[in-house]
């Protein structure tokens, strides 16, 4: 059965993305309408943080999360060795645990080597690490929010980018920013204490989150009229 549960990985979760959203997403969306529901759900999710509404802000992320996931699918790209790749347990950046870019005012971006006896094996071990590399006690909600805006703005340049010159590099900045789109997304739920893996498990104990098939078999009319 296409169903998710709260300790299972990144994969597990992207696998059951493609079982239950491939059909229709191959048939209704073209890689820049899945960008623009992710971008959409996302914004939700930042207005529910405005309006200090945590139900708003956990199911408009949620469902953002699954429309990323739908991309990755489309571009054929593993999320998970991806972000493993990006945050090997450390900052992508300064390169340290926890990450310690604002103090030592980093410019340039560190090389991180992985140790692969840290890589986190389900969503709660890799929502863990991200709190310890981006403690959530040093920023607000809305700080991450902003964050997060911003990497979704960059996942759109990449998309951009791409989709005019389809270069191997331009295709390798998209799984980049892709990364850093899912550690601002960890981070927003670490500054919120809501629970992805749980989540997740609430909204795909079924297929579809809204009509509980799998395939999904929302319309296009109903999917653009989703008010959450
Ligand atoms: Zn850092
Ligand atoms: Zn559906």
């Amino acid at each position: 059965m296409a169903s998710f549960r709260r300790n299972q990985n990144l994969s597990k979760f992207q696998e059951l993305i493609a079982e239950v959203y491939t059909l229709p997403d191959d048939r209704l969306y073209s890689v820049w309408d899945l960008v623009t529901h992710q971008q959409r759900f996302t914004m939700r999710a930042l207005k529910g943080i405005r309006k200090e509404d945590l139900k708003k802000t956990k199911l408009n992320l949620m469902i953002a999360f699954a429309w990323q996931m739908a991309t990755v699918n489309r571009l054929h790209i593993n999320l998970e060795e991806v972000v493993w790749k990006r945050f090997p347990a450390l900052c992508s950046y300064c390169g340290k645990k926890p990450c310690s870019c604002k103090e030592s005012k980093v410019t340039k971006r560190h090389k991180v080597v992985s140790r692969k006896s840290q890589k986190p094996n389900s969503i709660p071990e890799i929502q863990k690490m991200f709190d310890e590399i981006y403690q959530s006690d040093q920023r607000t909600a809305a700080d991450a929010g902003v964050h997060l805006a911003e990497e979704m703005g960059e996942v759109s340049e990449a998309i951009l980018n791409y989709l005019g010159q389809h270069q191997q590099k331009q295709l390798d900045e998209i799984k980049e920013e892709l990364a850093d789109y899912v550690s601002c997304f960890f981070g927003v739920a670490n500054s919120l204490s809501i629970d992805i893996g749980r989540e997740l498990e609430e909204m795909f104990y079924k297929g579809c989150h809204t009509c509980h098939l799998a395939p999904c078999v929302c319309n296009y009319t109903k999917v653009a009229q989703l008010q959450t």
